[in-house]
């Protein structure tokens, strides 16, 4: 290295330093504006922690997702994405009861059980989905083939590779009724496989040919109750029960359908484990899942179905011990009351906002806790009501608060979907922001 020619691994420290400059104006620029990103995570993994950062800077926010002061009023607040951070404290207080230890040694084979029609199923994972579901009496297991899928969104590929002739004419169409869950046409057409194809609102798809309906219920994003509404005797339905648990919605019967998705991400909130699970009660379908699956992924990691069993494991346990002291709250008991919480708190700043307004469920007993209650779905689906205003994720972005807009799921962009399931400082601060928006 000669004097007055400085150089970092052959290159000149002057451009290193610029190049360097150049990165952090690009990232931190990627931190404050966002992407138009439809996919249901997209750009936002960069702007979610990235917007932790901006709060830190300006405000010493200390990673306490408990506290209730750490961010400024100013700061950005993303609640595009349905992340179920809120879950973190119940789990946090369970402490060693999920814990999973696996040594290196285990678990290393591709095969799980080579006799079941899915052979990469973890049988405790199997048996834990059941368990639960047997618990909350929210879906039929019995007679039903279980496949595991890395999240449920594996599992909506694999079932439209499984439904869809592969000597029909043209692709087969899927719909569901708007508004819909944004991802649906994404994962649907992104590899353009001439199998199937994005047909759109279901309300408005009339043929002859068959076709495949989603059933979102309670549906993503508008938390309502819902059936199949087209009426052709050639549709095969599909139904995405994500959110069919006690804490978003009364239970009132136990899904009976062919093919029922369901994903531990908005059951237990463990979206990162990236486990969900179909019931099914064709053979062949199941067994055609099972193909797309081994063929996509060659199965589904073992680690994260062993700690979704631990975790749907700690869930059960809790109710089995009746009549005994429990030490811990019971995790639809509390995820429950933090949702009757938020509720009351949303409706409480949309009716002091006087610009906003929210859907009206009817309330229903649910049979799992006994309880009457209205549903409290997992996302708000919110109307910006002023005539002047048309663009609703617009407005609230001008209050640094990241929606998603009506257009992502097939209606108008005068409606916006909310995240219900984020912290309770980003839940405390949207509240308070909301309740103080005027136009
Ligand atoms: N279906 C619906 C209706 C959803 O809202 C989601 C998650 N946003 C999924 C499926 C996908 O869930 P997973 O994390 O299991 O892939």
């Amino acid at each position: 290295m000669g004097k007055g020619n400085r150089s970092f691994m052959g290159f000149d420290l002057k451009v290193v330093l610029m190049v360097s400059v150049a990165l952090n104006v690009v990232l931190i620029s990627r931190v404050l504006y966002k992407e138009d990103d439809e996919s249901e995570i997209g750009g936002g993994v960069c702007l979610e922690s990235g917007e932790a950062q901006v709060s830190r800077r300006r405000t010493g926010f200390d990673g306490d997702s408990s506290g209730t002061d750490v961010l400024d009023g100013g700061a950005v607040i993303d609640l595009d994405h349905g992340n179920p951070t809120m879950y973190e404290e119940y789990w946090k207080q369970m402490g060693d009861k999920t814990t999973v230890v696996i040594p290196g040694w285990q678990f290393i084979s591709y095969f799980s059980d080579i006799k079941n029609v899915c052979w990469f199923l973890e049988p405790e994972f199997a048996k834990q989905a059941i368990r639960l579901h047997s618990l909350v009496g929210n879906a039929v297991t019995q007679d039903r083939y279980i496949v595991v899928g890395t999240g449920s969104s594996q599992l909506y590929q694999a079932v439209l590779y499984a439904l869809t002739p592969t000597d029909s004419p043209g692709p087969m169409s899927v719909v569901s009724a708007a508004p819909f869950y944004s991802s649906y046409p994404l994962m649907t057409d992104y590899l353009k496989s001439g199998l199937h194809r994005w047909a759109g609102d279901a309300y408005n798809f009339s043929t002859d040919e068959p076709y495949i309906e989603l059933v979102t219920s309670p549906n993503n994003p508008d938390g309502s109750i819902r059936q199949a509404v087209v009426n052709g005797d050639k549709g095969i339905l599909v139904h995405d029960l994500a959110y069919y648990w006690p804490q978003y919605t009364p239970i009132s019967h136990q899904a009976d359908e062919d093919v029922m998705l369901f994903t531990i991400s908005k059951s237990t909130g463990h979206a990162g484990t990236r486990i969900g699970w179909a019931l099914v009660k064709d053979p062949e379908i199941a067994k055609k899942m099972t193909k797309f699956i081994e063929i996509n992924t060659i199965g589904v990691s073992k680690d994260s179905q062993l700690r979704a069993a631990r975790i749907l494991q700690a869930v059960s346990d809790d109710y089995d011990s009746s009549g005994n002291a429990k030490k811990n709250e019971q995790f639809f008991e509390y995820s429950y009351n933090v949702m009757v919480k938020r509720w009351n708190e949303l409706r409480a700043a949309v009716d002091k906002s006087q610009i906003f307004s929210l859907p009206k469920f009817p309330p229903g007993t649910c049979t799992f806790s006994g309880q009457t209650f209205e549903p409290q779905p997992a996302f708000a689906w919110v109307k910006c009501e002023q005539e002047t205003v048309d663009d609703c994720e617009s407005f609230f972005r001008g209050h640094n608060i990241l929606t998603r807009g009506g257009k992502h799921f097939g209606v108008s962009p005068k409606y916006v979907r909310i995240s219900m399931l984020d912290s309770n400082n980003k839940f405390k601060i949207f509240t308070e922001r909301l309740s103080s928006m005027k136009f």
